[in-house]
């Protein structure tokens, strides 16, 4: 009966409308109360054989029926509408969480089981909070007044009723910490299954290819029958307290009826009393069977709160307590000094002592061989984790002084792993900017080499890309992302293997179109391919996790140290390809 503090604070995003659906609940109980009144009455009139007010009685019993159906339906409606705002403002509120919480959080979270709580248990919550919870209040208000109505006809009618009312609401409490246990299991293992089978159907090609769809298929098989065994387990607990909650009710009503009737035999109330209190034993449990059925209406959102409660409580991996806007006027310079980092729970730092500068409005490029800590950089420069030594300056500024959300949105980043969402070319192009002219998106689609692509699609612009950009090649997504990032016009702009997928050939004239378009920004590029860096004005040699060499194309070579064997190592490689 203890209503969850995560699904308290939710129903405080309708207090209104809750407030509305339960005096609405309320009314309709009290016209149950008003039509066991005038059937008592009606009855009575029958007994006695004064059949003259019956007509007046019955109609008025048929105008509290036609009342009841009216308000029942504003009530459900009122619930709906209180329903919908807790559901959309939990959403919102989850979704800003996730944002702020950034990458860091999401690379350790299952986005299946993301999903499933921020869908399926925000819509369980719904349930429990528009349903239940009204229920529950006019469940606690009414029986009370209805035993002091009893108590002044019969009292002794009290003595069946208020234990059988006592067993039915405190009777399944027995259960409850068994059940909320089974309900975190059944939701865990939800959760689960909701996670593996996106995962399962996201990675199906790999799956093919690895002949392990098999293998998969029967996982997920076990999974299902253990979140069938959960769900079971649960109904079992639950059940057990339902079936309390029915005996009680049943035998409650059995006795206050036989002591309504051993009352009127002894001759103690008139007629029309015994009616009423027979009437009303019954009144007294119709709000206890009605939460019993609220109550596995929302129950989900019950096995759902602790989840909840979890994604919205999470700390971001940065705390976000600056209040500079990052809204350099000029492409900005960026500074890293003697910055050391180490991942949570890894045990030797990724980045050593690194220290150089990219000037503002030029290119400067990072360099090195796989896992040197290039994307690293990168990742602390938009404060998806903080150095523990050292600083990172923007224009002077340390990037933790800036408001998190506008330093992000100051800084354009392609990176290797591009998104392209279900939805037209053009409107991918305008997450980046919304108000974009079509002239706009494709002066950025022709930079980025894109645009011919384009137009050669079935619907040019208009044409609608499969999930995650599924119907174009890798490197046309790539060129995409390209043209989405030069289109949020920010003054920083960075590219991680942003061309990783383009063809080398290709990759040098996006590169110098590329270029040539972001002058007057700062780019940052990492690229394994040195050919695409070579023009950049400065290039900074990464070698784990520590600055090799800082220079230009060609005193590196000149320096003959890693860069220039990198550099041969490509060329060789080249010209393997060429042979
Ligand atoms: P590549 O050229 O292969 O993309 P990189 O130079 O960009 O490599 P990073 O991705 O920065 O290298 O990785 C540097 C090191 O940090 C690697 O040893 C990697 O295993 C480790 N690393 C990267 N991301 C994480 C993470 N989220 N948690 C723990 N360690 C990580």
């Amino acid at each position: 009966m203890i209503v969850h503090p995560e699904l308290r604070r939710a129903a405080r995003h309708a207090r209104r409308p809750l407030l509305a659906a339960t005096l609405l609940q309320g009314a309709v109980t009290l016209s149950w109360l008003a039509q066991a009144g005038l059937l008592a009455q009606a009855l009575a009139a029958i007994a006695r054989g004064a059949t003259g007010s019956l007509p007046v009685l019955l109609a008025a019993v048929l105008a509290v029926v036609a009342v009841r159906a009216g308000l029942g339906c504003a009530q459900r409606r009122t619930a709906a509408r209180a329903g919908a705002q807790v559901r959309v403002r939990l959403r919102d509120e989850l979704l800003a969480h996730l944002g702020r919480l950034g990458p860091a959080q999401l690379t350790t979270a299952r986005t299946g089981a993301v999903r499933t709580t921020v869908v399926d248990g925000v819509e369980g919550v719904d349930a429990y909070v528009s349903r239940y919870l009204p229920q529950l209040i006019v469940t606690l208000a009414v029986p009370p007044l209805l035993l002091a109505a009893v108590a002044a006809i019969e009292p002794r009618a009290l003595l069946g009723l208020v234990p059988a009312l006592l067993l039915a609401l405190a009777g399944p409490r027995a259960w409850d910490r068994l059940l909320a246990r089974r309900g975190r299991e059944h939701w865990d293992s939800y959760e689960g299954l909701g996670a593996d089978y996106l995962e399962a159907l996201q990675g199906m090609p790999a799956l093919r290819a690895a002949g392990a769809v098999g293998r998969t298929r029967r996982r997920l098989e076990e999974r299902s029958a253990q979140l069938h065994r959960a769900t079971v387990a649960k109904l079992r607990v639950s059940l057990a307290g339902t079936g309390i909650t029915d005996l009680a009710v049943q035998g409650g009503t059995a006795a206050g009826a036989l002591l309504a009737c051993w009352s009127s035999a002894t001759g103690a109330t008139s007629a029309a009393g015994t009616y009423l209190v027979l009437l009303l034993a019954g009144e007294c449990f119709r709000p206890v069977r009605d939460l019993a059925r609220e109550w596995h209406a929302g129950y989900l959102g019950v096995s759902a709160a602790d989840g909840l409660a979890a994604l919205r409580t999470a700390e971001p991996a940065v705390p976000d307590t600056g209040r500079e806007p990052a809204d350099w006027q000029q492409a900005p310079r960026l500074a890293f000094q003697d910055v050391e980092f180490t991942y949570p729970g890894a045990g030797e730092p990724t980045l050593r002592g690194v220290t150089f500068t990219a000037e503002a409005g030029r290119t400067t490029a990072i360099v090195g061989p796989s896992g040197a800590g290039k994307s690293t950089l990168l990742g602390l420069l938009l404060r998806h984790h903080d150095p523990q030594r050292g600083r990172i300056t923007v224009d002077g500024r340390d990037t933790a002084a800036y408001d998190l959300g506008s330093l992000r949105r100051g800084i354009a980043v392609v990176s290797q792993e591009t998104y392209l969402f279900h939805a037209s070319v053009a409107q991918n192009l305008r997450l980046a900017r919304a108000g974009a002219t079509d002239e706009e998106l494709e002066r950025a689609a022709r930079t980025a080499g894109i645009h011919d692509e384009i137009t050669a699609l079935p619907d040019g612009y208009a044409t609608v890309l499969g999930e995650r950009g599924a119907t174009l090649s890798g490197g046309q997504r790539q060129r995409l992302a390209l043209a989405r990032a030069l289109l949020a016009d920010a003054p920083v702009l960075v590219l991680d293997e942003a061309t990783s997928a383009v063809d080398e050939r290709r990759e040098a004239d996006i590169v110098r179109e590329l270029t040539a378009a972001a002058r007057g920004r700062t780019v940052l590029v990492v690229a394994h391919r040195l050919a695409a860096v070579r023009h950049a004005d400065r290039i900074v040699v990464l070698d784990g996790g520590r600055v090799d060499a800082v220079g230009d194309h060609r005193a590196l070579v000149a320096a003959g140290g890693l860069y220039a064997r990198l550099a041969e190592a490509g060329r060789t490689h080249e010209e393997g390809l060429a042979a």
